[in-house]
């Protein structure tokens, strides 16, 4: 198992759409322990398999970050199928590290998808999970939560990003 590198917003990597996962092998049970471990160190509640470069449908979602091993939630090829509600709540991203914004999102959602051991499973999350499950379902289509944003809060963190990038801190 391995800590591996985050990638930040800017890498290309974030920005492509991921490829189903078509078979799951031991190759990708160790990219999942991997996944998992990065999650827990970085320390973060959700990591999408571009995230560390690899343009896969994958990620895994922690609520508990590392207290309880029985709430990794691992989602191969994830799709989320309804949504309820709407909710405005603060959120970060560990490709864009120290940066939090209000972003909207629903207040339920329903997610489908296949478990570590190829199940299909279906789920509603609510609060902070359904944001999970929306922002790492966000991040396997190519999308980011400065992408939810709009107008003032949307310019302030993508100057922010601008002045660390240009300042060789990002
Ligand atoms: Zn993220």
């Amino acid at each position: 198992m391995a800590v591996l590198p985050i990638v930040k917003y800017g890498n290309d990597v974030l920005r492509r759409p991921t490829e189903l996962v078509d078979g799951i092998d031991g190759e990708l049970q160790k990219l999942i322990d991997d996944m998992v471990d990065t999650m827990h160190a970085a320390p973060g509640i959700g990591l999408a398999a571009n995230q560390i470069g690899v343009s896969r449908r994958l990620a895994v979602i922690d609520l508990s970050v590392g207290k309880r091993p029985s709430d990794i939630i691992v989602l191969i090829n994830p799709e989320i199928v309804e949504v309820e509600g709407e909710i405005t709540e603060e959120e970060g991203c560990l490709s864009i590290p120290d940066m939090t914004e209000v972003v909207t999102r629903p207040l339920r959602v329903k997610a489908r998808f296949l478990d570590r051991n190829g199940t299909p499973r279906e789920m509603w999350g609510e609060g902070l999970m359904a944001r999970a499950l929306s922002h790492e379902t966000d991040h396997l289509n190519g999308n980011l939560f400065v992408d939810r944003l709009r107008g003032f809060k949307k310019e302030r963190i993508l100057k922010r990003i601008q002045k660390l990038a240009k300042a060789g801190m990002w």
